[in-house]
């Protein structure tokens, strides 16, 4: 079925008053935009507030995809992490590329900000706690940020990240006041009504099928109607089908997992006494927020090729937050979810040109929130020729995914992460 959201925390919580209708004829506009997620929704929203006639066309529902589904922490960087960057671009490029994806975290606050989004429930603070003795690493990375991005980290030593998460597994931290966590189906959905509030189209339940040229326009045919318009932009992630054969070869879907507890208010205090979100610093780590008063813990983890969901799923996640808070053994599961994220192989988003009036704005991995405002800002701008900073991305291009040995060799990345983690902590 189009028309639903998959069960989420999220969608619990939201008054949805169903689809907005399909779209049913041929409509003219400047540009279209594929795909309601927020990759979609920011690139739309910022066409919208810049004047152009923007449609957006989403399969299924608004945020129906990873961006109504995931963690909800918004902060700066990308997937690839930064030393990657350095390695693959060199500093200063890496640099402006950082600044970019904190411009893009100071987007989403500022959006929450200024539409008053109350459903996204904005709650600022994030701490990356290591399961190893870091200290010295996690200064000098604090001091790096400080110096080179006026970005404020504060060093938390074991005794303070101990006070706020009691388990004998965390040593120092890193706690960043900027960064923040959020509903982030709640946030999806506000912007779709501010881009309708500015004159923008948003159709639901209207799947992509084909997408062909006609002179100096694309058509983007869903179902019975179809969109005419100069520019049109591919906001797929990692539910993007064959529609762009490029794109589809470029790019892998990788499955990630969220769970919420039962509401065991004094129990999970005997545990997490901190509002902030947390990290935990290994590469293939477990990230968990308090949510609904401190009455219940969002915790998210694992990766993996396979898209369909494991069996006891449930399980896997509870396993994950008792192996790091044992006194939580009795604290019962109420739900838990998968979504799938877009990854290129060199693990970041592929934003640019495709050709005339052709744009992607899609694979934005594990780290989309704060990603896609600026990658949806960046193409908004290269649209309407207010500045070309999209070109930041071109060094990292259409690299082709491997096809199913790419998938082979994605789990055995994760999974050799997973025991380099694990080998950190038992040298601790
Ligand atoms: C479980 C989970 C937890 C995560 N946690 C975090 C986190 O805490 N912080 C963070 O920064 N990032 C996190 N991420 C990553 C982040 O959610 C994604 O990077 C981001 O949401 C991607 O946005 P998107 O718009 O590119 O894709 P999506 O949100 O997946 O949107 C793509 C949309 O395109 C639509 N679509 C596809 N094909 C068509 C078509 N042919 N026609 C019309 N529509 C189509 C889909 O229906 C979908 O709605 C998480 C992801 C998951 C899955």
């Amino acid at each position: 079925m189009t028309g639903s959201y998959v069960e989420t925390w999220y969608r619990e919580r939201l008054a949805d008053p169903g689809p907005r209708p399909p779209l049913a004829a041929e409509v003219e506009a400047d540009v279209c935009v594929i795909g309601g997620g927020l990759a979609g929704l920011t690139t739309a929203l910022e066409l919208a507030r810049a004047g152009r006639g923007v449609c957006l066309v989403e399969g299924r529902r608004i945020g129906w995809g990873a961006s109504g589904r995931n963690g909800g922490f918004v902060s700066p960087g990308f997937s690839a992490g930064h030393a990657a960057l350095v390695r693959a671009v060199g500093e200063d490029h890496a640099r402006a590329l950082h600044r970019l994806s904190i411009e893009g975290m100071r987007a989403v606050a500022d959006a929450i900000d200024g539409l008053a989004i109350a459903g996204a429930d904005p709650v600022f603070g994030y701490l990356s706690a290591s399961r190893h003795e870091a200290g010295d690493a996690l200064k000098t990375w604090r001091d790096q940020m400080a110096r080179d991005f006026d970005y404020p980290i504060e060093f938390w030593p074991r005794e303070q990240v101990q006070a706020a998460l009691l388990s004998p597994r965390y040593f120092q931290g890193l706690y960043q006041p900027q960064a923040f966590h959020i509903d982030p189906l709640a946030y999806s959905r506000s912007l779709a009504g501010e881009i309708e509030r500015l004159g923008g189209r948003v159709f639901e339940e209207s799947p992509v099928t084909s997408l062909g040229s006609r002179s100096a326009a694309h058509r983007v045919t869903a179902g019975e109607g179809a969109v005419i318009a100069k520019d049109v932009v591919i906001a797929t992630g990692g539910y993007s089908g064959r529609l762009c054969r490029r794109l589809h070869a470029a790019y892998l879907p990788i499955a990630t997992y969220v769970m919420l507890t039962k509401a065991e208010p004094e129990l999970i205090a005997t545990a997490i006494r901190t509002p902030a979100a947390i990290g935990d610093r290994r590469r293939a780590g477990d990230y968990y927020r308090l949510v609904d008063g401190g009455r219940r813990i969002l915790w998210g983890g694992k990766i993996t090729t396979r898209t369909d969901e494991p069996r006891r799923l449930a399980d896997l996640l509870r396993a994950s937050m008792t192996s790091t808070y044992p006194q939580l053994r009795d604290l019962e599961v109420d739900i838990a979810w998968s979504g799938l994220m877009a990854y290129a192989r060199h693990l970041m988003p592929q934003i640019g040109s495709l050709g005339p009036g052709l744009w992607s704005c899609t694979a934005f991995g594990g780290h989309g929130l704060n990603t896609t405002a600026i990658g949806g800002r960046l193409v908004a701008e290269a649209i309407t020729g207010q500045s070309d900073r999209y070109r930041l991305f071109a060094p990292f291009g259409l690299a082709w995914n491997g096809g199913p040995a790419g998938r082979m060799a994605a789990q055995a990345t994760y999974w050799a992460l997973q025991t380099q983690d694990w080998l950190n902590e038992l040298r601790r």
